[in-house]
């Protein structure tokens, strides 16, 4: 580093929910800092969502900090689109000091500071902000490899919609949001869908007059920590959840959908699945009923004047399992040219070069995301407090925390 070299305060790294939440913190405690785009703003929900696709949070829920939802639909769901103009307007009205187009490709700590390498040169900042998100590198399972080449195989972050795909039948790999949503996709599209279930919990949409999210904030449920969802076992992944109706394992099977147990192998062009659909379909109704017990509980508890709870089309009917189970697929046999992966995520921080902060699998270590390393932090991670991190819900708390915390270390 030369004489005369510009140290910033702070770089964000990263200009989606996470990143610009932090930037518009530290811009209002007055903190000298860039936010560098490999993209543009938005960049994940401009290229990794699909065409129907709609944010599962209700717009009353969709606002970045400072801001509140005053529209005539606080109900609804924003397409990905509206969602990039919304960040926009946010990074434009505030002032952001945002720099698209720049890719940040190395990280690493000198002398107290950290020097990061950009295409035109590098910049030297005092504390760092990953908001990079692990929610960006699609995962598929290993056995991934053993299909016949003539598959057609895609990530559920480059699906965009049934006549982008090969003709043929289709067969989904993941029951979660993305699983879930892509398989409607597809069957009300007119394909023929296979659907690979797993053990997932279900959101119904609305529930007793309020969208579901709604409920999960005001019961708290939102703020379950990570010790006390740890306490109850592996955090599981985010439940089956529909943006404009509730989407059921069971409300799939009646479109026509054909409901597998958990895809376990590939072997020759065929297929092995686990004989667990039914205990799947069991698991998500489970899960659902004992979150709306705990919000009629809730109701009850606080006096709340809620209307009685109606029957969901989609978590009434019952389920058309493949009698008997199907544990193996011939693809070519039924016809099936195309498997959609939506089996998870993770991200991708080749470039971070300082000790300490990933795992061996080049994760961040959960457990150093907040300072754990002086001067860095990760913004934006699920599940990182509680179980609204990692959604926009959690940006407003977590942005002021980071700052606060970066204010303290330039202080002393
Ligand atoms: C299919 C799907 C649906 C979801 N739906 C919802 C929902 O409805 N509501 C909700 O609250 N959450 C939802 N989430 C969860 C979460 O909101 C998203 O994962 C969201 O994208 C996370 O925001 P972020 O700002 O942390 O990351 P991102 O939006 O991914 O932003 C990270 C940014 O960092 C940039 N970047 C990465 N590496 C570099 C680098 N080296 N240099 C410079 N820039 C870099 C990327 O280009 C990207 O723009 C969903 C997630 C998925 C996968």
């Amino acid at each position: 580093m030369t004489s005369g070299t510009d140290i910033l305060d702070a770089v964000v790294i990263g200009a989606g929910w996470a990143g610009l939440g932090v930037s518009h913190a530290l811009t209002q405690r007055g903190l000298r800092h860039r936010v560098l785009e490999r993209g543009r703003i938005g960049e994940t929900w401009r290229t990794q969502r699909w065409d129907s696709f709609r944010i599962n949070t209700p717009n009353s829920q969709t606002v970045m900090p400072g801001d509140t939802y005053v529209g005539p639909d606080p109900d609804g769901a924003m397409t990905s689109g509206e969602f990039v103009a919304l960040l926009e307007d946010y990074a434009g009205r505030h002032g952001l000091p945002v720099e698209t187009g720049t890719p940040v490709t190395d990280l690493v700590a000198s002398d107290g500071l950290y020097r990061l390498a950009l295409p035109h040169g590098p910049v030297w900042a005092r504390n760092v902000v990953i908001a990079s998100s692990n929610q960006n590198c699609p995962v598929r399972p290993p056995f991934s490899t053993l299909l016949p080449p003539e598959v057609q195989q895609i990530d559920a972050s480059a699906y965009r919609n049934a006549s982008g795909l090969d003709r043929g039948a289709v067969l989904v790999v993941g029951s979660a949001q993305s699983g879930g949503q892509i398989a409607e996709d597809l069957v009300q599209a007119g394909r023929t869908v296979f659907l690979a279930t797993g053990r997932v919990g279900r959101l119904p949409r609305m529930y007793r007059g309020r969208h579901i999210s709604v409920w999960l904030v005001l019961t708290g449920l939102m703020d379950v920590t990570r010790r006390e969802l740890l306490q109850q076992g592996p955090i599981p992944g985010r439940a089956l959840q529909g943006a404009l109706h509730t989407i059921s394992l069971q409300s799939l099977s009646a479109q026509g959908v054909v409901l597998l147990g958990r895809l376990t192998g590939v072997n020759d062009g065929r297929l092995s699945f686990s004989d667990d659909a039914e205990a799947n379909v069991r698991h998500a109704d489970e899960g659902s009923a004992r979150l709306r017990s705990q919000i009629d509980e809730y109701i009850a508890r606080n006096g709340i004047d809620a209307p009685s709870a109606e029957p969901d089309p989609a978590e009434v009917i019952d389920a058309l399992l493949p009698n008997p189970p199907v544990r193996s697929i011939d693809l070519a046999a039924r016809g099936i040219t195309t498997v959609i992966w939506c089996t998870g995520f993770r991200g991708d921080f080749g470039w971070v070069r300082v000790p300490n902060l990933l795992d061996e699998q080049g994760q961040p270590l959960y457990e150093n995301w907040f300072a754990g390393v002086a001067g860095v932090y990760f913004a934006g991670l699920p599940f990182v407090i509680s179980r609204r991190s990692g959604t926009i819900l959690a940006i407003k708390e977590e942005a002021a925390l980071l700052a606060d915390d970066i204010q303290r270390r330039l202080d002393s």
